[in-house]
């Protein structure tokens, strides 16, 4: 896996991360929801530069030149329900980009520490030869994106696929090389070294479903 960490080298992304981990800031969710958005965003700019680019003639009122775009064979895929600000980040930078939509949970059968992840809703549309960027904000055990990336592989093989997170921890990204082919890249805004007993990023910054959305039952 290419792993680019993108806050290695500062820039306004750290502002960001500080405000959604932030106890005093955080709790506001349309602040939360728009930092998210906003990674999403300098993520998306990120990973463009590495697509594949076509020369297309543009006409101005004044004249024409060549440019240099991005090729238009993007589907973004998104893991419900946290998700969702990352990809409306992802979505404002690729306008005409597919969306895919699907679920993953831990179910606790037993007890509160072990679970499995139960993949259930998928709407997509073909990810054959496509340009997939699976959007996940907190990449913890890894064990959901790679749940996911299993899940997908009925939609066809895309093209290249790229990995989105916000917050990783070490043992979820090694987890997840071990389980995606080694030309994936994944983008990954922070990364933290610790995971909890719960499956949770140390220090992280808690359930980014919850802070987005609201405390479920
Ligand atoms: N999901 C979250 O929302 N936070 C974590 O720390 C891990 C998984």
């Amino acid at each position: 896996m290419i792993i680019h960490h993108v806050s290695e080298n500062n820039s306004v992304l750290n502002q960001f991360l500080s405000e959604i981990r932030d106890t005093g800031i955080q709790k506001d969710r349309m602040r939360f929801r728009k930092n998210i958005e906003r990674i999403g965003e300098v993520l998306g700019y990120e990973l463009s530069k590495t697509l594949v680019y076509h020369q297309k003639e543009i006409t101005t009122p004044l004249g024409s030149l060549k440019m240099s775009l991005p090729q238009e064979d993007v589907v973004i895929c998104s893991i419900l329900r946290a998700g969702i600000p990352l990809h409306n980040g992802l979505l404002n930078y690729f306008d005409r980009a597919g969306s895919s939509f699907i679920s993953a949970y831990r179910h606790h059968p037993d007890n509160e520490i072990d679970f499995e992840i139960v993949v259930e809703y998928l709407a997509s549309p073909s990810l054959e030869n496509k340009t997939l960027i699976l959007a996940d904000p907190m990449l913890a055990t890894g064990r959901s994106l790679v749940s996911v990336f299993e899940a997908l592989k009925k939609m066809g093989t895309p093209r290249e696929v790229h990995l989105v997170s916000v917050i990783a921890a070490t043992k979820g990204i090694e987890y997840v090389a071990s389980g995606v082919p080694e030309d994936t890249h994944l983008w990954i805004a922070t990364i933290d070294e610790e995971l909890n007993d719960h499956g949770y990023i140390v220090p992280g910054l808690g359930d980014a479903g919850d802070l987005a959305f609201g405390e479920k039952l």
